[in-house]
């Protein structure tokens, strides 16, 4: 049984497995588990990347594990081509059994300079870049002689796409600059802007309106200037240029646009649905028996959020549905509970909503950091995630730039 990606449905998928029952193999470019939901946390280091990554070989010592990204699949011979992630070689996998879990990479609808002007967010490399790059703006507002607005152009902070990751990265870099400038870089404090530009007309559409709403008003009281109805037409060096050309100057964008399918999923010939891979009710691969997807890059009928929550739940669902399966027992559908949705929204205030219950404020700040320290995958990354939030608490976070 060959898995592919070390994502939350692939890690789950193999940690729920018994270890006895298949030769199992795990195809990734990353050896590591990572906790998403705190990534944003991790560009400006309220937490720290290592804190939030589960070295897959620790866990999983049963599984044979290859640093390597499946290219191609050979679907009569059941073959994967893949590439090494740590140099050019390739090689062939045959296989018996496949499951496919390699996730989606952050979406840009086609608006130039995203590539190349915009940082984007979805592993460890982007929320190292993000947090270098902002203590390079700090450090390029502070070189002497530059006007107001210049300095003001350097430390403002453009976030594009008003979902989950824009929120939480939006109010991450505003209590950067909130907590650590006013006594860091006091002269610089009151000439930095983050801005949150949507093209719908509020945020946060996967929540409740009210929730939403509420996020606007509490950025507003923050000094996060929100944009909603705005589109991006196109992201320059300096300035990102929204609907009707108006040209807004910025240091540093950040593009926080949705999903798109990674590229092995667009080569695999099977039917998408909006480039995820679509799959039967109990995540098999139609007319491709022995195959399932699961997490970001598949869709079920109907679709669910692709959300870690869901690939989590798949990838436990799928393990039993296996050991089910090699004892000739019939395999129920895949059951979608979603119990519950949380967002950080800076200042120490959260939001929450689980069913028609909802919370706001502090106390869904107290629930959001419970939730996350439960949720993480291991005795160790909770430990490190308690201190550094506790490190962050008493000495502030770490500016230092290297
Ligand atoms: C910044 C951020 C914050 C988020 N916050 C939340 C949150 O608070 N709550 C929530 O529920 N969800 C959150 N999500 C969404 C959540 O991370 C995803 O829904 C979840 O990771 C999907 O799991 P997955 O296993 O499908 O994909 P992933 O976790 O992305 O894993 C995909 C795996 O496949 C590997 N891979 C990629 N290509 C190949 C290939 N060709 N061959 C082999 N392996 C490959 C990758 O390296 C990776 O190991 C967040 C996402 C981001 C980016």
């Amino acid at each position: 049984l060959v898995v592919l990606g070390s994502g939350f449905a692939g890690y789950s998928l193999l940690r729920a497995l018994p270890r006895d029952l298949f030769d199992l193999t795990l195809i990734s470019p990353r050896n590591y588990f990572l906790f998403t939901p705190l990534l944003p946390s991790a560009t400006i280091g309220t937490v720290e990347l290592r804190s939030i990554l589960e070295p897959v070989r620790r866990r999983l010592r049963h599984v044979q594990q290859v640093e390597a990204l499946a290219q191609e699949v050979d679907w009569r011979h059941q073959v994967l081509a893949c590439r090494s992630a740590v140099s050019e070689e390739t090689f062939d996998l045959p296989y018996d059994l496949l499951v496919i879990a390699v996730g989606a990479q952050v979406a840009d609808y086609g608006i130039p300079g995203v590539a190349e002007h915009a940082l984007t967010l979805s592993d460890v490399p982007d929320a190292r870049a993000i947090r270098a790059r902002v203590l390079v703006q700090l450090a390029r507002a502070e070189i002497p002689g530059l006007s107001d607005d210049e300095i003001r152009r350097r430390m403002t902070f453009i976030i594009c796409g008003g979902g989950p990751t824009g929120v939480e990265v939006a109010a991450e870099i505003h209590d950067l600059l909130t907590d650590e400038l006013r006594t860091l870089y006091p002269e610089l404090a009151s000439l930095s802007r983050v801005i949150l530009v949507e093209a719908l007309d509020r945020l946060l559409t996967g929540f409740d309106d009210a929730l939403g709403a509420y996020t606007s008003r509490h950025f507003a009281r923050e000094g996060i200037e929100v944009r909603t109805g705005t589109p991006v037409e196109r992201i320059e060096a300096d300035h990102v240029v929204v609907e009707g050309g108006e040209e807004i100057p910025c240091g540093l964008a950040i593009w926080a646009g949705g999903n798109a399918p990674v590229p092995f999923v667009a080569s695999l010939g099977l039917p998408l649905e909006k480039g995820r891979i679509r799959v039967a009710p109990d995540l098999s691969v139609p007319e491709h028996p022995g195959v399932w997807a699961l997490g970001d890059c598949a869709v079920t009928e109907p679709p669910l959020p692709a959300t870690a929550q869901v690939a989590q739940r798949q990838g436990k669902y799928l393990a039993k549905a296996l050991r089910r399966r090699t004892r000739g027992l019939p395999v129920d559908p895949f059951e979608a509970r979603v119990s519950g949705m949380m967002a950080y929204i800076g200042g120490g205030e959260a939001l929450a909503e689980v069913g028609d219950v909802q919370w706001t404020g502090r106390g869904a700040w107290i629930l959001w950091r419970s939730a996350y320290l439960t949720k993480l995958v291991s005795l160790p990354n909770k430990v490190k995630v308690l201190f550094d939030w506790a490190k962050a608490a008493a000495f502030g976070r770490d500016v230092s730039r290297f």
